[in-house]
Order: structure tokens, then sequence, then C-alpha cells
């Protein structure tokens, strides 16, 4: 059952309740490697439910809009602090909802609708809101996009700065949602200072590495920098925008009032308790196992054949071109997730099919390293997405729902924080 209990639920609404447990079940269950998610500890849940959600405090700490703020004023300060703390920021917003509202408040802080802006293609690993045609970003915005080499799979540093001469956006992201390797952002803040743009690192998907030392910092390179907290990092959903001193302002009038009204109290006391949960010595050590476990993996698949865009991976992520194993990503997701292992499909660069049915899968190792997995579990890994690949092929539903109860054994001494099998 769901951990900590729901037992007010379970009386008043049983079908909601039925569904979170069957959820909870579900991801005690499989092998969750969307390299976007990951397992909250059992104290971040717990604030996150509390009666916080039912207070409104429009504005910041010790300038707010309605009366009662005597607790969530330390709240938000301490998610603050913690949060510069770990990075080493001047300057820290812990409001923003989620990672997509913390860009959309960076362009409101430094850019005006149809100004030039820049960022990674999303075919290539961007994210929706770093200029793509169907996001807010690239509708509003003149977003102009670099990708990666045809030959490395790496970001093309020499087309992100001609077009960046050429082009003079206003603002230049660095970061995305498919990048296996280890982002330079001392070159990008050579670029952007040529090109007098504004900087912003989107670290969403490695902050947890970076706050564990297990990836180059983006403090002191990048103007701005904006994060989820619910991946690597291992916080709640939600986000945050850190800067130096000199963009502090800007950023805090964009999240408020530019573009959200109150903030939610109850995520900032789980943001708050996730920040100091990195900031323990065992983080550092999660984080360089989430990389070793990347590695591991990264290898035990290349060894049966699978093609890494890149090569191989720096982080916490694989992607992987199933063109030479003769199957689209869409099929191939589709039967892993019936074989127990979960992960999204997605397009890879210069992918010749379409994007929602292109040739790659996304898989990482955030989720499955709190448990507790490790190097040695890898190679047994990498053969289950070979065989499911195989069987998928093959219509063999019998060896994925095989594979699926051999994923649950593997799995049953590692419990997950969220869900456990007594009632
Ligand atoms: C996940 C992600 C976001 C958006 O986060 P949401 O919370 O889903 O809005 C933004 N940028 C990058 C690079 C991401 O990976």
């Amino acid at each position: 059952m769901h951990q900590p209990p729901i037992p007010h639920i379970d009386s008043a609404d049983p079908q909601i309740a039925g569904l979170i447990h069957d959820e909870a079940r579900r991801q005690a269950q499989k092998m969750r490697l969307i390299p976007s998610e990951n397992y909250v500890s059992l104290a971040v849940l717990e604030a996150c439910g509390t009666v916080l959600t039912n207070k409104y405090s429009e504005g910041y700490a010790g300038r707010r809009y309605y009366e009662g703020q005597q607790f969530v004023d330390p709240i938000e300060s301490i998610a603050v602090q913690r949060a510069k703390a770990l990075f080493g920021a001047d300057h820290a917003n812990v409001q923003p909802y989620s990672g997509s509202p913390a860009n959309m408040a960076v362009y409101l802080a430094f850019a005006q609708p149809g100004d030039t802006i820049m960022g990674m293609a999303l075919p290539m690993g961007g994210h929706l809101t770093h200029g793509a045609g169907v996001s807010v970003s690239g509708k509003w915005f003149n977003a102009v996009q670099y990708g990666v080499r045809h030959d490395t799979g790496r970001i093309d540093l020499d087309e992100v700065r001609d077009l960046a001469l050429r082009e003079r956006p206003k603002v230049i992201f660095a970061g995305g949602t498919a990048i296996p390797r280890t982002i330079d952002f001392p070159a990008f803040a050579a670029i952007a200072a040529e090109a007098d743009a504004v900087l912003v690192a989107d670290m969403a998907h490695i902050a947890g590495l970076i706050a564990g030392g297990a990836h180059p910092s983006p403090v002191g390179h990048a103007h701005v920098i904006t994060s989820t907290t619910h991946k690597t990092l291992r916080g709640p959903r939600g986000a945050m925008i850190l800067t130096d001193a000199e963009h502090a302002k800007a950023i805090d009038r964009a999240v408020f009032p530019g573009l959200q009204g109150g903030p939610h109290n109850h995520t900032t006391a789980g943001i708050a308790v996730a920040l100091k949960e990195a900031a323990h010595p065992s983080f550092r050590t999660y984080a360089a196992q989430v990389v070793a476990n990347a590695a591991a993996l990264a290898s035990a698949l290349t060894e049966r054949g699978f093609d890494l865009v890149s090569g191989g991976t720096d982080n916490h992520l694989l992607l992987v071109d199933l063109t030479s194993k003769g199957i689209g990503g869409k099929p191939a997701a589709n039967a892993l997730d019936r074989a127990g292992i979960e992960l999204n499909f997605n397009t890879v660069p210069f992918d010749q099919r379409r994007p929602l049915d292109p040739s790659g899968i996304r898989l990482g190792t955030p989720a499955i390293t709190t448990r507790g997995l490790t190097e040695q579990h890898m190679p047994q890994l990498a053969a289950w997405i070979d065989d499911a690949i195989t069987a998928a092929a093959k219509d063999d539903d019998t060896t994925l729902d095989n594979i699926a109860g051999e994923i649950r054994d593997l799995l049953t001494p590692y419990p997950i924080p969220g869900w456990s099998p007594q009632p």
C-alpha cells in the first residue's frame, strides 16, 4: 500500500485511492528508466502533503500581499538559503511552478515578443521551451536553433558561435532533455559574451549530478540557471532559478508578479527538504553511482550491438538509435513497458522517422540508483532490454511477460519510498 498510508482518501474517495495504490505498486514493480524521473524520499512526500497547501503567499518573504506568513516566510527563506548554498549561487528563486514556467520567466525578464532567442532544437535534444515551434517560446519569439554534429553526436559549438554572432539572440539556452554528454558551460559563456546575450543554463536534467559533484557546474559561467527540482535532484515537482547578483531582480519580478500568483508552499517545503538531502555527503555517492550505472549500462548495451548516440554517456542518460535493430522507438518502448522496463521513445539527431514514431529510445539511471541498483545489475538489464526488443519484433508476448516477472523478483529486495507490500 501507499507509504505514508492514505486512510482518509481510502474512505473518502476509494476510486482515487485505488488508483494511487495501483500507481505506487506499479512504481515498485517496474524498472523505471525514464531519465527525468526519480523516487522522492518519504520526508519529501510528507512535506508535500501538508496544510501548507492551504496558504496564499503572493510576494516574497517579508514582502507579501497576504497576512499570516509567520511560518511560510521562514520555510521559503530556508529553501532559498539551501539552494544558494548547495550550488554556490548569489541568488535563488524557488517559486516557479515547474521547469517550463521557470523558462517562461526568463523570456519575460530578458526578451520582448519578436526578439531573437536561441536554444537547442527539440529533435536534437533540446526542450520545448527552448524555441520549439509548437511552444510559446517558438511562437512569440524568433527562435534560432542549434544541434549536434553528425559525426560525433555532440553539440556543435562552432555552429552555436556562428549562429549567435550572426543572429544576435537576446537569450541563449544551454541544456536539454536528451543530451548524454557533459555540457561545456565555459564555452557557452564565451560565446554569449561575444554575442552580448544572456546565457541561461537549463540544468533540469543534471541538477542532482551538479549538486553531487558528478557534472561541472554552470555557476560562475551562466548569468541565469533554471532547473526543475524533480529529476536527478530528487525533490518534488517544481523548479527554481539561480542567478548572479546582476540578474536577480529581473528574475524575481518576472516570476512574481510577471508570470505567477501565489507560490505552492507545500512544494516549497518539499524543495527545502530535498535540498537538505542533496547537501548530505551520501548524495555525492548517489550522483557518482548514477553516472557509474549509466556507463555500465552503456557498455553492456554496446556489447549487444546497440547504437548509442555519441557512442556512450557522461551522465545519467542514454539515447539509443534502434535503426540497426530494425524496430522503431515507439513499438520498442511499448514492448519494454510490458516487459517491466519503463522508458520513452525519442527522436535521435537527424532522425529519418516522424516525431511520433521516431527511431530512438531514451533511458537513464536516476530512479533505479535511488533504489540501490549498481553496476553489477547492468549486464542483466541490458540482456532483458535486448531480449524484449527481439521478442517485440516477433510479437512474442510470453517472453515479455516472463521478463516482467523476473524484473519484479529482482526488484523485491530494493524497496521504494512510497509503497510497501504489506497492507
Ligand atoms: C524537464 C525539463 C523542463 C521542463 O520541466 P517541466 O517541469 O516538465 O515543465 C525544462 N527544461 C529541461 C531541459 C527539462 O529537461
